[in-house]
């Protein structure tokens, strides 16, 4: 399908993170003409840079946000099966002291986290002795009392790109590096322009979606020409990881006496991740970087509860990103509401606009069931709500079918690297055999770029998945940047750039 020409399309989409490409998927899954446009990579704004958590949120409870943890519980299940290569169950260790609420307390909120759900195939809470378990190893002495929950991971950056392909493969157009810079209602409908990939040029369409994240009021104001909106509140956050500080699978959960809290997650393979903070920002989202500040915290915050105390010296990459929380004027940063809200003005003969506030990854299918709601009413009901039961590309193998499916691959491609196999699966799942096709060994594979990063995948990356720059392909479709050397980026570039 072409949204380029006269014709009108259904919806257009201002947003390549994980609402908007999420939204784009299940739309025209229903059968709606879909367009949308990111005007950089797909999730180079917040949705690369989260704790990478599909979780209740745990400390939403304290808030009584009942509504979105429930939501938010029964979206880890579904989710882990729509795409269990990038998706899957973790375990959290919350080790109690004296400045937590009592024991008790605890037991009781991770009770109702366990049923708010609907758990069926996440293990429940248990009891841990810290003096016993591997888990209390890392630790300081004089932790005793710790509860194990569950929730899951996720890759987000892969998970915009897998939504995005699949919007794509239903037949969505998607332009990355394609800047909105206007959007003008007239003749019935919306006339966007926009400017970037496919040079200036302009579309039509009844419906606009604006899921800008922390843009989204600057497309309000700037965009669409409605002065003076402010619905977002943009609060940083910021992680650093560092050289693995332990060698079990299990992530931390640490509450600090002040109340805040963050998480020490074991990261691809070699290091581990600990985030987040939470402080209001104020300047350009795209300009974001972490702190000294923020990066004294993490490392002092660490470094109470761990035995070896962690160092500036040990961190090996850090990230920062913007939340676009709905402003409901709470007080303080970490209080305001993670939940999404959608306002939505004009009608389907004048074009109508839905703007999307707020939305966690872990909520972003069901924010675009709500969307979709707001759509029908607009637009006329086509296709019912489908992607419930749905899988997301290369996610076809079965929730817990990703030790079968490696076994399977292995047996396929004997003369690659069982390493390799392991990465390319957890990346692109059952697609890895696209990328493999008929290659036998590494020689096959064609140029080398460092690490275990090969010419056939860097061609599937620019064919299928809007992959333009070593950047896009070593820190967000991959994160290899954590294993590649500065000459290998340079290379990688070159060949992008046809010049190798
Ligand atoms: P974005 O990902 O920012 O996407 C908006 C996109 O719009 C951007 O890519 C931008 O380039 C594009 N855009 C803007 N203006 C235009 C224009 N004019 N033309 C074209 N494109 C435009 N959620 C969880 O579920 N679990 C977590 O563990 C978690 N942890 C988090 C930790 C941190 C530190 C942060 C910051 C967030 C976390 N979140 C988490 C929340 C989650 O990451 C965000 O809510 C979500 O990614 C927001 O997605 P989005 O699509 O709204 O915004």
């Amino acid at each position: 399908m072409t949204d380029k020409g006269g014709d009108m399309l259904d919806i257009f989409v201002i947003g390549g993170g994980i609402n908007g490409a999420s939204v784009a998927r299940d739309a025209v899954g229903r059968g709606y003409s879909v367009a949308l446009a990111e005007m950089n990579d797909l999730a180079s704004g917040t949705s690369s840079a989260a704790t990478k958590l599909i979780h209740g949120g745990l400390r939403y409870l304290e808030h009584y946000e009942f509504r979105l943890v429930h939501e938010a519980l029964a979206e880890r299940e579904v989710l882990w099966s729509a795409a269990p290569h990038i998706i899957w169950p973790l375990r959290f260790v919350l080790p109690h002291h004296k400045g937590l609420r009592p024991a008790a307390v605890l037991r009781a909120g991770l009770a109702l986290y366990d049923h708010l759900g609907g758990r069926r195939l996440l293990p429940p809470t248990k009891t841990l002795d810290l003096t016993r378990d591997e888990a209390g190893r890392p630790l300081k002495p004089g932790y005793r009392l710790a509860f194990e929950y569950s929730d899951c991971w996720v890759n987000d950056a892969r998970f915009v790109v897998l939504n995005a392909r699949d919007a794509a493969d239903r037949g969505a157009a998607i332009h990355v590096r394609t800047k909105v810079v206007s959007a003008r209602r007239e003749h019935g409908g919306w006339t966007i322009e926009l400017d970037g990939e496919g040079g200036r040029h302009s579309v039509r369409a009844r419906l606009l979606v604006n899921a800008g994240g922390p843009w989204v009021d600057e497309v309000i104001n700037g965009v669409i020409g409605k002065n003076g909106a402010h619905n977002v509140r943009l609060v940083q956050g910021s992680h650093i990881v560092v050289n693995k500080l332990y060698d079990h699978d299990r992530c931390y959960f640490f509450q600090n006496s002040d109340g805040r809290i963050f998480f020490a997650i074991p990261y691809e393979d070699d290091f581990t991740l600990i985030g987040t903070t939470d402080r209001d920002y104020d300047g350009d989202p795209k300009d974001v970087k972490i702190t000294e500040e923020e990066i004294d915290y993490l490392l002092a915050a660490a470094s109470e509860y761990f035995v070896q105390p962690v160092t500036r010296e040990a961190i090996v990459w850090t990230y920062s990103g913007v939340r676009p929380l709905f402003d409901d004027g709470a007080s303080a940063a970490q209080e305001a509401t993670r939940d999404y809200v959608l306002k939505r003005d004009g009608d389907a003969a004048s074009g109508a606009l839905v703007n999307v506030f707020g939305g966690k990854l872990t909520t972003s299918r069901r924010l675009a069931e709500s969307v979709l709601e707001q759509v029908e009413e607009v637009l006329g009901k086509k296709g019912a709500a489908w992607t419930k039961k749905s899988t997301l590309p290369g996610g076809d193998f079965g929730v817990k079918g990703f030790d079968g499916e490696l076994r399977r691959l292995g047996m396929n491609y004997p003369g690659l690297p069982a390493g390799l196999l392991r990465r390319l699966l957890r990346l692109y799942g059952t697609r890895a055999r696209i990328i493999l096709g008929a290659k036998q060994d590494e020689a096959e594979l064609g140029r080398h770029f460092g690490a275990d990063l090969y010419q056939a995948e860097v061609d599937y990356l620019v064919a299928q998945e809007w992959a333009r720059n070593a950047q896009d392909i070593l820190w967000r479709r991959t994160k290899l940047g954590l294993r590649i050397g500065a000459e290998d980026v340079a290379r990688l570039e070159d060949y992008l750039a046809g010049r190798g």
